[in-house]
């Protein structure tokens, strides 16, 4: 039995007599094909051990036990897991954590090894999930999720798009972004008010450029963008924490350059980082 047909899904929920929360961003996927094509993105094979965040009522999870080694699934709402035990029932390779996944040890979860994380994310905190998978270099080889479509194209574009900012920068330090398609509202329990796309992040053993010190270049970043429509050198240095000047930033630009008044969003992953390299200096 698929559990996430539109009769299943609205089946179970009325038999558990479960109240959807909103709160948790729960918007169940209720379509096989849709639900085929996310695993069919995430290329699982049955080595493979998988993280699923949210399971929600064990429609993802089902497709992801039957091809994977083993599937870890952390879910916040305490009210599923009893439903999850139920659904998931004939599946002896499923592990469920009821838990916060932002409270998680990621390297635990998985026992060390190497795992592929696949989920419908729960819009209200997708930011922050996947700085957390990204950042805690926990071994995870891809992340494909379902993520709110605006959130998709701004992890993929570049300079001169509107959408381009400090998430486009993180994520494409990390990883690879390679968007699967878009996915109407008519697909979720209940629908949710905006389009939703999956998208799957080759994660990269080494990043595709490299600064002396990452951390400076992501505060750089966070300061560009913090203040996009200043110029680079005036957002930097009205950044207090960073404590450089803006004749330093433009001295900086010079020498790399570039114009003393360009702004942040112009610059692309490898200029932000020769910046940083020259501003490491400085800063020191
Ligand atoms: N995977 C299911 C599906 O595709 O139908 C449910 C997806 S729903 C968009 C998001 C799920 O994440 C919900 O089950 C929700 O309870 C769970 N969730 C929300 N916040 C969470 C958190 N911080 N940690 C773990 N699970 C969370």
């Amino acid at each position: 039995m698929r559990i996430g047909t539109v009769g299943n899904t609205a089946d179970i929920i009325s038999r558990h007599k479960f109240s959807i929360r909103k709160k948790y961003g729960q918007n169940f996927l209720a379509d096989i094909s849709m639900l085929e094509k996310i695993v069919s993105a995430a290329a699982i094979g049955p080595e493979d051990k998988v993280l699923e965040i949210g399971p929600g009522l064990g429609a993802m999870t089902q497709l992801l036990a039957e091809q994977a080694k083993r599937v870890t699934a952390v879910e916040i709402d305490k009210e599923l897991i009893p439903i999850l035990k139920e659904t998931l029932s004939e599946y002896d390779n499923v592990n469920i954590i009821n838990g916060d996944i932002m409270k998680q040890e990621l390297k635990e979860l998985c026992g060390g090894d190497k795992y592929k994380v696949v989920a419908n994310l729960p819009y209200y905190i997708t930011t922050p999930i996947v700085m957390k998978l990204l950042e805690e270099n926990a071994g995870i080889e891809s992340i494909t999720i379902m993520i709110q479509k605006e959130v998709a194209q701004r992890m993929q574009t570049g300079p001169g798009s509107k959408d381009y900012g400090a998430l486009s920068l993180a994520v494409q330090y990390y990883a690879k972004p390679v968007y699967v398609c878009t996915v109407p509202p008519e697909c979720f329990i209940p629908r949710p008010g905006v389009d939703s796309a999956v998208v799957r992040l080759d994660v990269y053993d080494t990043p595709p450029v490299s600064a002396e010190d990452p951390e400076l270049m992501f505060k750089l970043i966070r300061a560009a963008f913090n203040q996009r429509r200043k110029t680079l050198a005036n957002a930097i240095s009205g950044e207090g924490s960073l404590n450089i000047s803006r004749e330093a930033v433009q001295e900086a630009l010079k020498s790399l350059g570039m114009d003393e008044l360009i702004r942040g969003e112009k610059l692309t992953l490898e200029e932000f980082a020769r910046l940083s390299d020259v501003l490491e200096q400085v800063y020191k």
